[in-house]
This record gives C-alpha cells, structure tokens and sequence, in this order.
C-alpha cells in the first residue's frame, strides 16, 4: 500500500548535504522504510476531514471558515504530510476539475456563514496564475467572504515560483493572508528569503506553520533560530503543530512534552512575535487545540501565582479591582 510518491525539487534538493543521511532536510523529504506499516494510534484520516467534506475538496468543521483543497499536487513531498491520503497519487496526482471545483464555490456561496476561504491542498501555487486567479475572482465575487488565505510551501521548495507576475496577480484580491510550510532554519535560503519579501512587498501578511519533527525541529535552539530567520523574512510564526498521527509517521512524532518545551524555550526568552502557538490537531476532527505551559502555578486567597520565563514565581491581586479595603 504504497503512499506519498517522491518528489523533491532540484533547489530543494540542491539544500541537502548528499553525504549526511540524517540531513535534517533529507529526513523530511526522502522516504524510508519507517513509513510502511501502521503503528499504534495511527490512521489515514486521524482529523476526520473526510467527514467534514461538504463538497470535493471542501472541508468545512468550524462555523464560518472553509478549507478548500484546491489540488492534491505537490512539488515536494514532505514524509509527514497530514494530506497524504489526498495527495500524490491518491489525489489523482494531480488538480481537481472545473466541475468538482465549481461544487465547491457553490457550497461557498450558498453558506452566508463562511466569511474565511483557506485555499490548501496540496499546494495551491503548484497551479497556474490563471487557474489560481479565477478561484481567487471568483471567492472575491461573494459578499461575505471577508478574507482569502493560502497555504503553501512554495516560497520553501520552488522560490522562483513567486514572480512578479504572480504577486501583481495576488494584490488584486487582498485581504489575502499566505501561510507558509518551514520546518528547518537552512531552508531561509538568499532565495527563498527573497521569495517571501516579494510576497509582503504585495502587502501580504505572512505566517508560517511548521510541524514539530523528532531530530529535524525539536531542539529549542533550532526551533528559535527558525523563528528568528522568519522574523526577518517577515514571516510571523503562526502554527506549531504537533505531528498527526498518519499512517507511518511514528519515526517522526515526538511528545506532546517536546511542543510545549518548545514554547517555553521562546516565550520570554525572545521576541513575543517570534512565538508561535502550538496545537494540535484533535484526532476525530475536533479541530486545533493551543496548548501552553503551565504558567499558574496556584492561588493564595485572591492572588493568583505566576511563574515567569526564568521560573522565579509572582503573585497578582486578582480580586478584579472589586471589594477593596482601604489601606490607610
Ligand atoms: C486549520 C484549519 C482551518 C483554519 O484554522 P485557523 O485556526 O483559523 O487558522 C480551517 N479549517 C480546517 C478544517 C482546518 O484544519
Ligand atoms: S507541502 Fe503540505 S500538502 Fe504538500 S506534502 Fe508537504 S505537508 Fe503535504
């Protein structure tokens, strides 16, 4: 039951060092023997998507915004990949069609709710200008969809991908957010550090989401190196994500202990911009859960006790400003 195809970009490639098998870059991408087989706690659709789809490609579980998998086409295939039972050569390899597509902005249509269209996939900038223009005209053309957002990994894998032409189409239909797939800090390339400035020189707000990997993104020390060379691409951290549970990813999921030592190494420690949160995506589909290390530590009458990024302990007066006594 074979999965993902492989697919690597030459630049991509070009990122990794071919003598070192543990190549943090290479582990991501080239498959091995560690993903056939399902482990315990695995399945193809961990997040229930499949039950939420409410046209081809739709995936609508929260009340006012959509995911719509625009295509099931990637240009590198990350081992982990949450989609991977869409994707590849279960997606057909390849874009959905006019008519399934047209189900899906119907379904939009018809739903006042939705006022926030996520355009994933696969990777939505894997299509043309043309064909990525007329979804993004025609979600513009309903009222009450407020905001437009992509995900892709293309300013990581394919920089050249984002041309000029690209971005002058894109600023056509702001508010328009991109979200962008990191994982390791070599991948902020010249390249694809540039590809990114040319995306918020189109006044694009940037977030990043990466997924927490064992041995590839689970140190602090690379994790902040990551979120400070995004800082200066002008990417915001968004998502950290902790690894789904897809079928033959064992190899690469960590505790969920691991994600919030991740936080806690950032949050204080660097810029608060530089902290991204860190969910996970509930099996069954209950969407994503934020987790946070502990920070209250307990109570003493009405103070509230507070532990610091340097773990020295505070307390506040939490009595709401109400049932003062007045002190002199
Ligand atoms: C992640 C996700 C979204 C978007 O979630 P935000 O927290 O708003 O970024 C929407 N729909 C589905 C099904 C998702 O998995
Ligand atoms: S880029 Fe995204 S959709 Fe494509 S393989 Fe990687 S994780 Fe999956």
């Amino acid at each position: 039951d074979c999965k993902l195809p492989l697919s690597i970009t030459p630049y991509y490639l070009s990122l990794i060092d071919p003598f070192n098998p543990e190549d943090p870059l290479r582990r991501a991408v080239v498959p091995t023997m560690a993903e056939i087989g399902l482990n315990p706690g695995e399945a193809d659709d961990p997040l229930g998507e499949d039950q939420h789809m409410v046209a081809p490609g739709l995936v609508h579980r929260y009340p006012d915004r959509v995911l719509f998998l625009a295509t099931g086409f990637c240009s590198t295939y990350c081992r982990y990949c949450t989609r991977s039972r869409l994707v590849g050569a279960h997606g057909n390899g390849h874009h959905y069609g006019r008519a399934d597509m047209e189900k899906a902005l119907s379904y939009i249509e018809n739903t006042p709710s939705v006022r926030d269209v996520l355009i994933s996939g696969g990777d939505p900038l894997t299509m043309s200008d043309e064909r990525l223009e007329w979804i993004l005209s025609r979600l513009r053309r309903i009222k009450h969809v407020e905001l437009v957002r992509i995900g892709t990994k293309a300013p990581v894998v394919l920089p050249q991908r984002i041309t000029a032409d690209l971005t002058r189409m894109l600023k056509r239909y702001h508010p328009l957010f991109v979200s962008i797939h990191f994982t390791h800090p070599t991948e902020l390339t010249a390249e694809a550090t540039r590809a990114c400035e040319r995306l918020a020189d189109a006044g694009i707000p940037l977030g990043s989401q990466t997924v927490l990997l064992k041995g590839i993104n689970d140190e602090v020390e690379v994790m902040k190196e990551l979120m400070h060379r995004l800082l200066k691409a002008r990417v915001r951290p968004y998502y950290l994500y902790q690894c789904d549970p897809i079928r033959g990813s064992a190899h690469f999921r960590t505790t969920v202990s691991k994600g919030l030592e991740m936080i806690q190494g950032l949050r204080g420690h660097t810029t608060g911009y530089a902290v991204p949160t860190f969910v996970i995506d509930a099996p069954g589909g209950g969407g994503k859960v934020a987790l946070y290390p502990e920070t209250v530590i307990g109570r003493r009458g009405s103070e509230l006790l507070l532990r610091n990024y340097a773990g020295n302990v505070y307390s506040y007066p939490d009595n709401g400003g109400g049932q003062g006594v007045l002190l002199s």
